[in-house]
């Protein structure tokens, strides 16, 4: 069987450093805001060359957070596209602020800044772009719109650890940048954690006061707060971590171009090619979606589906569509697949994949 992602392989690689990460934690107590997460923010800020990193809970968190920060909240509209994972819509929702979605690029599947213009009201305070799959988005024509109309602008950051635009990280480019330590994200913990960088003090002490009972210092409750730190058993475990994602990120942009080149023949959209890519997912395009992923099921091969369903489809938030369609979104939906894709792949494990792939078109 050739897996979607393969946890277990990291984990068993740097078994030691996770258990010294362990041991060091039992012994000092460092269990919450302690040494540990102290630690990986300042080596947060160092890689990712930002002066505010804070460890959250989750990626969930990270946003909700970001626009509580921000002061947006009810009566407020964000603007995100409907091509996402639905915790983009969720954080928005958390801070009491409408979700207002927009179409996606079908070449990038990123928020599309006409698609996005359009959704501006009176009532419009940021836009949410998503680095979905790991991809960089475009920024400069989403600035430009922010600016015109002046909203902030928050990055989902939640598949593009490490990713690049020009010099700087995705992430650092924005008011706040979002990330998620899931498991199976490019640099993930080993349970839930969360991440967010910016370049404004006073916002980073608002995050701080935010996901620590509204507090700063002890028994200084000036905000309604929440319980939303990284624990600093997660910290510890992403201080071990951290240092391999630009390597890890590098093994799947050499994966990726492999994928690409034994594909690109089929009747296949591939992912469109950029230098700053880090392939959280390898997701290809087919209107014979289904039939593909079943015939790769049959020979063992596991696939995945992101997302099957753009946010203003699901029930939960079918409130907020509007009655609007989203047709790139609805086609993204329909035809995406996502391949198998993480650093410890093997070269036998891909070609299994590729010639499957190969069998299905004959
Ligand atoms: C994973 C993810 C999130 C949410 O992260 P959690 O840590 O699970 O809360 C948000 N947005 C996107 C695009 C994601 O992939």
């Amino acid at each position: 069987m050739v897996p979607l992602v393969d946890l277990h392989a990291q984990h068993a690689a740097l078994g030691d450093e996770l258990r010294a990460a362990l041991d060091r934690v039992i012994r000092t107590s460092s269990f919450i805001l302690g040494d540990e997460l102290d630690a990986f923010e300042v080596e947060a800020r160092e890689y990712f060359g930002v002066p505010h990193a804070i460890g959250l809970a989750s990626g969930t968190d990270a946003l909700h957070l970001a626009l509580r920060a921000l002061g947006i909240g009810e009566g407020d509209e964000v603007i995100l596209p409907s091509f996402t994972f639905v915790a983009t819509a969720t954080a928005v929702h958390l801070a009491g602020a409408t979700p207002v979605f927009a179409d996606i690029d079908p070449t990038t599947f990123h928020l599309d800044p006409v698609s996005a213009g359009e959704a501006i009201t009176e009532r419009t305070r940021a836009l949410l772009p998503v680095h979905l799959y790991g991809q960089p988005v475009a920024l400069q024509p989403l600035r430009e719109l922010a600016q015109s109309h002046g909203l902030r602008v928050i990055e989902d950051a939640c598949q593009a650890h490490g990713a690049r635009d020009g010099e700087r990280r995705i992430g650092t480019l924005t008011d706040a940048g979002c990330f998620s330590f899931y498991p199976s994200k490019n640099l993930g913990c080993l349970g839930d954690g969360g991440l967010l960088l910016t370049r404004d003090a006073e916002l980073a002490d608002r995050v701080r006061r935010l996901r620590h009972h509204g507090q700063l210092g002890k028994h200084d409750h000036q905000t309604v707060g929440f319980t939303a730190r990284l624990d600093g058993l997660q910290a510890a475990f992403l201080r071990a971590k951290l240092p391999h994602l630009d390597a890890w990120n590098e093994r799947r942009r050499q994966l990726a171009e492999r994928y690409t080149r034994a594909l690109a023949d089929l009747p296949l959209v591939l992912p469109h090619p950029t230098a700053d890519h880090v392939y959280h997912l390898y997701v290809v395009r087919s209107g014979d979606r289904d039939a593909l992923a079943d015939h790769l099921r049959a020979a063992e091969i596991q696939t995945g589906i992101h997302y099957p369903q753009p946010v203003h489809r699901t029930e939960a938030f079918a409130g907020y569509g509007g009655g609007t369609d989203y047709p790139q979104s609805d086609a993204a939906a329909r035809e995406v697949l996502s391949l198998p894709m993480f650093p410890e792949l093997s070269e036998s494990q891909q070609a299994t994949v590729i010639s499957a792939v190969r069998g299905f078109f004959g």
